[in-house]
């Protein structure tokens, strides 16, 4: 199966219905997922927007995702270790 976003070649099925009605696709390179009833400009390489084709250069040039931040070393502690109000 080809994947119509980035037509790499080793799309799969993922799931398919019982009565094999439908089948759902994904593709491990650009993580497209498509379900057989769609339409030909989803399902079809050569008809798929152009637009929002990926290539594997795009796909690499991505940003990316945002990094996690390095965890805080006090954590909660600092909650407790607050002065409670001066008593007068
Ligand atoms: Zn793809």
């Amino acid at each position: 199966m080809i994947c119509p976003r980035c037509e790499y070649a080793e799309a799969y099925t993922v799931f398919e219905a019982d009565d094999k009605a439908w089948e759902i696709f994904r593709c491990p390179r650009c993580n497209f997922n498509w379900r057989s009833t769609e339409g030909q400009e989803l399902t079809e390489p050569d008809l798929y927007n152009p637009r929002f084709k990926l290539s594997e250069k795009k796909i690499q040039d991505m940003a990316p995702k945002p990094p996690v931040p390095p965890l805080r070393k006090t954590g909660t502690t600092d909650v407790r270790e607050k002065k409670s109000p001066s008593r007068t």
